[in-house]
């Protein structure tokens, strides 16, 4: 996609040594771009197939609710500890740089059959995997993964049974 890739500037040991963070809050400043991007990414055939769609905390939200407008999907989001009221069903996971938890609220995991997942990079793939987990714990099914990075040396869509989309390969 035109300049997506200039759009996202590497910050190399962050937030701790040995990672090249990728920035891609440059995007949402170009908004030709953005709008390029989301209309691709509400066009895949993943969030099509899908009831609604989830997006992680917290650079998830800024895709998922755009691709939510656009695609007319509803949207539930998986957060991170402490952040979510009522029911939670959660699962712990393993990143780049560190370890945390992802919460979904019961309630509204049981509205829908089917989920397209959506976030802005794809590392390692834990973060994916542990939501993935939870949909699939709840009996709903997993359509696949939009993403606006995939960082193709970690391997992370190896880990998946579901197709990925991304819209940008580095
Ligand atoms: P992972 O579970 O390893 O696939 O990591 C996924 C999440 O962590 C993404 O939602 C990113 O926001 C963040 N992340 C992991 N590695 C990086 C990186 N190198 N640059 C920017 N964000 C990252």
């Amino acid at each position: 996609m035109k300049n997506l890739e200039s759009l996202i500037k590497t910050y190399n040991d962050f937030p701790k040594k040995g990672i090249a963070f990728k920035d891609i809050l440059g995007i949402i400043q170009d908004i030709e771009v953005f709008r390029e991007l989301i209309l691709k990414m509400s066009s895949s055939k993943i969030i099509k197939s899908s009831d609604a769609i989830i997006s992680i905390e917290a650079r998830g939200f800024i895709f998922g609710s755009a691709i939510s407008l656009q695609a007319s999907k509803p949207m539930l989001v998986a957060r991170k500890p402490g952040k979510l009221p009522g029911e939670l069903i959660k699962g712990n996971y393993f990143l780049e740089y560190g370890k945390s938890s992802l919460s979904i609220q019961k309630e509204s995991l049981e509205k829908f059959s089917s989920y397209a997942i959506v976030d802005d990079l794809l590392a390692t793939g834990g973060t994916i995997e542990c939501v993935a987990d939870l949909i699939r714990k709840s009996g709903k099914d997993v359509c696949g993964l939009v993403t606006v990075v995939e960082l193709m040396e970690l391997e992370g869509r190896s880990r998946f049974n579901f197709p990925v989309e991304s819209m940008l390969c580095i």
